[in-house]
């Protein structure tokens, strides 16, 4: 017969020699963390695409506002935006006469957060309330934000907003689904992390009639990302500021 601790003993190094199995087994298999497939998403904008939509289109603005209860708020000083217009030469400002068509000029492109690889405004925020996720989310955290709008400034493409005033009665049609904000926080474009959850692509990519925001994983080299990336010339916003944006522009 054998006794508690000898059993107890046995059964210890039983577990050991299963856990080290185990480990061996996913090391020589190649299943270590570093083997996982690895996602980095990003966007493609196409502008050509887009002017060729009907005149004043802004589907993917709507789309992406009804999804996450932006506030359609009247005063320009207390507007919050997630995906916006910027005539090119201002959301280009060090590159349009090096590089820009004709066609690109005054004309209004779609402008979102960048998703930087290196983002300022996560390092400046003293809360953590902003953080950079593995796969290249730029995720904002409105419970832990404090308001001091140090990520707004520290941004340099105005992708952030801060919510001066009370949002929710300034939203049109409620979506239960996705959290409201309340007064005193910063909300962003988070690239839908919800749907991407679900292996839905963003909704403003959803909406385009033209196909003009491309979507997908920058470490795919099949993405349609990484083919546009191949065959078309493409910019980043403000390139010189070392924030290395994850959305690309066709020119
Ligand atoms: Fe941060 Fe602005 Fe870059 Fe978005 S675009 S990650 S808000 S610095």
């Amino acid at each position: 017969m054998i006794g508690r601790k000898t059993f107890l003993r046995l059964s210890g190094v039983s577990l050991l020699a299963v856990a080290g199995r185990k480990v061996i087994a996913a090391l020589t298999a190649g299943g270590s963390a570093a083997a996982a497939p690895v996602t980095r998403w990003a966007m493609v904008v196409d502008p050509g695409k887009c002017s060729k939509a009907a005149e004043g289109c802004t589907k993917c603005i709507s789309a992406c506002h009804a999804a996450h209860n932006v506030p359609a708020l009247s005063e320009r000083r207390h507007e919050v935006k997630w995906i916006w217009k910027e005539p090119f030469d201002r959301a280009f400002p060090s590159q349009q006469t090096s590089y820009t068509e004709a066609v690109f000029h005054g004309k209004p492109l779609m402008v979102l957060c960048n998703h930087c690889n290196n983002p300022p405004c996560v390092r400046v925020c003293p809360t953590q309330a902003t953080w950079r996720r593995a796969d290249g989310l730029v995720m904002m955290d409105s419970h832990r934000c404090i308001g001091c709008r140090y990520c707004v400034a520290a941004c340099p493409y105005g992708s952030r907003s801060f919510n001066w005033v009370d949002p929710r009665p300034s939203i049109r049609n409620l979506n239960a689904d996705f959290p409201t904000r309340t007064k005193g926080v910063v909300e962003k474009c988070t690239f839908c992390e919800e749907r991407l959850a679900k292996g839905r692509p963003p909704a403003c990519v959803e909406a385009c009639p033209e196909k003009a925001l491309i979507f997908g994983n920058l470490e795919d080299p099949q993405s349609e990302v990484r083919g546009l990336l191949r065959s078309r010339y493409t910019i980043r916003r403000k390139p010189e500021l070392g924030t290395q944006p994850e959305v690309f522009y066709i020119i």
